[in-house]
């Protein structure tokens, strides 16, 4: 089973939910770090990684020699990353997305591959079981392919060995938090009963909801703000599976860098409550 905590925006405490979650999983679980622009699980699993490799997208390289000026390469490139202006043929890698069309297309073979530099994927093992993260080389825009990366070392990870994942997930609704939840079995939207919380939670909802997966919501800081969020989750069939109480100690305990639900036994239980639930509401049920 591969469930993914996402949220429709940061500082929602997507992350110390994952964290929670790994930590009262019954049964063996792989802890994953899709938020590759951005990675802190590491931050509250402490693993130790025994390996690491770099990713790289492929790129076009021309030799201008060879090309003619014909322009059917920037005709196909709906990213501009390939342009010819006048006689000048002109490659902005940074905007390449690694198609390859421009390769496959050019008559006179005057483009050929070249590679680029995404960040890196490592793993390892922590008390809470393996681990694995991608992290984008600073500067790099483009992550879905680096979490291509990492989801290919996870499915090497649970052909030798099945486990459970738990996918932290990058922030938002653009391509990378679609990337991260698209194949997983359970979707878990953390949400806070705020009002950016409420906008961005039914944002998550809309952009995820076609994909017809499981999904369940988690409450944090509930008990601050108004009752917006749960009107919106009754409203929409959305099952609310735990809230974390807006409580100062858990505050400070996360920036502390614990696992909350290793701090205390009420923290302990309502997560245990929560996995529980996930097990049971994973394939069985399609949300709206
Ligand atoms: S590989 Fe694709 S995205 Fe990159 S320059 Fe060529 S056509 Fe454009
Ligand atoms: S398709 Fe090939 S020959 Fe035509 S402009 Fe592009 S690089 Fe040059």
């Amino acid at each position: 089973m591969k469930v993914t905590v996402a949220s429709g925006k940061g500082g929602t405490g997507k992350t110390t939910v994952s964290a929670s979650l790994i930590s009262v999983w019954p049964g063996p679980a792989v802890a994953v770090d899709l938020d590759v622009e951005e990675p802190n699980l590491h931050l509250f699993l402490h693993p130790e990684i025994s390996g690491q490799r770099n990713a790289f997208m492929e790129i076009p390289k021309a030799d201008e020699s060879l090309c003619s000026r014909c322009g059917q390469c920037s005709d196909l490139c709906q990213f501009k990353a390939i342009s010819l202006m006048g006689e000048v043929l002109m490659l902005f890698p940074e905007m390449c997305h690694g198609c390859g069309g421009c390769i496959s297309i050019c008559p006179e073979g005057a483009l050929s591959a070249d590679v680029r530099l995404l960040g890196d994927v490592s793993w390892g093992h922590s008390e809470k079981g393996d681990f694995i993260m991608g992290r984008l080389r600073i500067g790099e825009a483009m992550s879905p392919p680096l979490m291509r990366a990492v989801k290919a070392r996870l499915e090497d990870r649970i052909t030798a060995s099945p486990a459970d994942v738990i996918i932290d997930a990058p922030p938002g609704v653009s391509c990378p938090a679609v990337n991260a939840v698209m194949d997983s079995d359970m979707i878990l939207l953390v949400t806070e009963p705020t009002p950016f919380g409420v906008y961005d939670m039914k944002l998550a909802h809309q952009a995820f909801a076609p994909m017809k997966k499981p999904m369940g919501v988690v409450v944090n800081r509930a008990g601050m703000g108004n009752s917006e969020i749960y009107d919106y989750c009754k409203a929409e069939n959305l099952e609310i599976l735990a809230e974390i109480p807006y409580d100062r100690r858990i505050a400070e305990d996360y920036a502390n860098g614990c696992i909350i639900a290793d701090t205390s036994e009420p923290m302990r239980q309502l997560f245990t409550g929560l996995a529980e639930k996930i097990r049971q509401k994973a394939g069985r049920e399609v949300s709206r």
